[in-house]
Order: C-alpha cells, then sequence, then structure tokens
C-alpha cells in the first residue's frame, strides 16, 4: 500500500487512476485545479477511506503533507481546442508544473511518474514510434505549446534523475478514450459519437485518410501502473498499436449509434499529424502490459457514456 499524489486527478485519465490506485488499497492526493478536470469525475470517491482532493494549480508551489511514496503527474489540459484557448497554461502546468511536481517527489523521496505523450513525435517520419525515435516537431506551431511542454517535461525529468539520482517513470501516452472524456473537449472521439447521438453531421478534418491508434482507458491505466510498479526509468508508450484511419472510425461510430448521419468534411488543422501507431515492444517485455480492449468493444462502451451524459 502507498500513498500517491495524482495530479489531474479529477480529469478523464486522472480520474480513472484514482479509481484503480484506491481499488488496489493505494492512499490518493489528487490535486487539480479544475481548467478541464471536473468534480463529476471524482464525486463518488468524496468521503471514501484514503481519498483526499485538494483544489490547486500545481503551475504554482505545492505542498503535501506527510509521506507520499509516488508523484504522478498528469495534470495537463490535452486537447487541440486547448491549444488554442490556453496556450500559456498548458505551456506553465508542463514546465512549472513539472518542476513543482519533481521538487515535491525529490522532497519526499517519492517515486516521480511523469505523463508525456506521442506528440513528442510530432508528425511522425517512423512509424510505427519506437520510443528511440527523437521526433518530428514544429518548435512554434499551433500545437508546439503542448509538445514542446511534454518534451521539456520529460528533459526535465531525466536531469532529475540523472543529477539528483531520483526514482522516475516517463509514460508516452498515445490517443485515449472513453467514459468521463468532456463531450465538448474537440477530440475526434467525443466529437464524431456525440454528433452521432445527437444526429448531426460528422466533422471530419481533411480527407480523413489520416490515422490514429486509440487505446481504452483502461488499458491505459493498467498500462501506467504496470510502468509504476516496474523498474524502468526511460520513457515508455503506453497505448494501442491497431491503427485505424479516421473514416473508418466514423464508419465504427455511425454502425454502433445506430445512426444516418453524413460525413461534413472540413479543412485539416495546420501540422495535425498524418500517422501514430505506437511500437509497444518495450512496454510488452519489460512491463509484461499489452492492450486487451478492441476499438469496436471500447468505442461502444463510450456511447454509451455519452449517451448518459446527453440525457439520451
Ligand atoms: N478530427 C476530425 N474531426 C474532429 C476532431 C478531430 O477529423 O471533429 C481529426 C483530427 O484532425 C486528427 C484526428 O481526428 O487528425 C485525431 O484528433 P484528436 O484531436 O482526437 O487527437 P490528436 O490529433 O491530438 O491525436
Amino acid at each position: 500500500m502507498a500513498r500517491i499524489v495524482v495530479t489531474g486527478g479529477a480529469g478523464f485519465l486522472g480520474s480513472h487512476l484514482c479509481d484503480r490506485l484506491l481499488e488496489r488499497g493505494d492512499e490518493v492526493v489528487c490535486l487539480d485545479n479544475l481548467v478541464t478536470g471536473r468534480t463529476a469525475n471524482i464525486e463518488h470517491l468524496f468521503g471514501r477511506d484514503g481519498f483526499q482532493f485538494v483544489e490547486q494549480d500545481v503551475s504554482n508551489f505545492i505542498w503535501v503533507p506527510g509521506p507520499v511514496d509516488a508523484v504522478m503527474h498528469l495534470a495537463s489540459p490535452a486537447s487541440p481546442i486547448d491549444f488554442a484557448r490556453i496556450p500559456i497554461q498548458i505551456m506553465k502546468v508542463g514546465s512549472l508544473g513539472t518542476h513543482n511536481c519533481l521538487g515535491l517527489a525529490k522532497a519526499k523521496g517519492a517515486t516521480f511518474h511523469l505523463n508525456s505523450t506521442s506528440e513528442v513525435y510530432g508528425d511522425p517520419e517512423v512509424h510505427p514510434q519506437p520510443e528511440s525515435y527523437w521526433g518530428n516537431v514544429n518548435p512554434i506551431g499551433p500545437r508546439s505549446m503542448y509538445d514542446e511542454a511534454k518534451r521539456f517535461a520529460e528533459a526535465l525529468t531525466i536531469s532529475y534523475q540523472r543529477h539528483h539520482d531520483l526514482d522516475v517513470r516517463i509514460v508516452r501516452t498515445f490517443n485515449t478514450y472513453g467514459p468521463r472524456m468532456r463531450p465538448d473537449d474537440g477530440r475526434v472521439v467525443s466529437n464524431f459519437i456525440t454528433q452521432a447521438l445527437k444526429g448531426e453531421p460528422l466533422t471530419m478534418y481533411g480527407d480523413g485518410s489520416q490515422t490514429r491508434s486509440f487505446c481504452y482507458v483502461d488499458d491505459q491505466v493498467a498500462g501506467q501502473l504496470a510502468l509504476l510498479d516496474s523498474d524502468l526509468t526511460s520513457p515508455c508508450n503506453i497505448g494501442n498499436d491497431g491503427e485505424f484511419t479516421m473514416l473508418e472510425l466514423a464508419e465504427h461510430v455511425i454502425e454502433l449509434t445506430n445512426s444516418d448521419v453524413p460525413i461534413e468534411f472540413l479543412p485539416l488543422p495546420t501540422d495535425d499529424p498524418t500517422r501514430r501507431r505506437p511500437d509497444l515492444t518495450l512496454a510488452r517485455t519489460r512491463l509484461g502490459w499489452e492492450p486487451s480492449v478492441a476499438l469496436r468493444d471500447g468505442l461502444a462502451r463510450t456511447v454509451e457514456h455519452f449517451a448518459r451524459e446527453l440525457g439520451l
């Protein structure tokens, strides 16, 4: 049993992580400034033994009284619509926020676990992407505040490991989806499902031939915990290596929602990655973990969630 700080713990991924940690008997201190996180994601945990929520912006100085065994730093807006809306906050939480969390971990003698991203690979020229690939990122493009903040966060994390001998984990999270995504978070899974459920056209950016590899949230959380429990201090991809075009995703969503909506083709955003798929060799061999939820099954559960959330 451990006492674990989860930043961004009221967010989509963070709240599922809090659930799993509590289920396995850990104590959780959840920090979130609720910019994109929602108390609705954690209200079922209020009053539960071992769970504490503190509304706090980790870009400012943080302190958690008492012992801490691990600091899991997930806090960050992560959707392309947030990139245009709150770019400075995204840079701050990735840089200053990571520094504060590293400082907390160092002071407590705790493991630091960074939630990094497949975005460190940018628009990749190597496919699929192994951890050894350095990436192809535009440093001043419309996604740069997220990509470069996460790249800085990885560099800072590895510097703490080398310079202070801090025990660290770096997970590169690939597109993750599932219940508790915000219906208006602007990402493709939430957009397509909510549009189909409301009988609106699906907004396809570009010709729909770009690919992504979608990981169901339960698999993502299991992978992250396998990494936390391992002794792997170098970056590790966690995702699902099934690769789909956005047109294929749209077909699945239309079928699963029994809808008959058309597809509306819109311009592709600047720097939108053409294709993305994790090379999971490291996770499979070192963590003994691999994803188990097929896209169709995960989408079906996500459709149920959005139908409830939209009151349909
Ligand atoms: N996308 C789309 N329609 C939407 C939202 C996104 O076609 O309504 C596309 C987007 O251009 C990208 C892919 O879906 O090629 C995945 O987008 P998302 O924002 O979910 O994730 P990311 O681009 O960060 O991987």
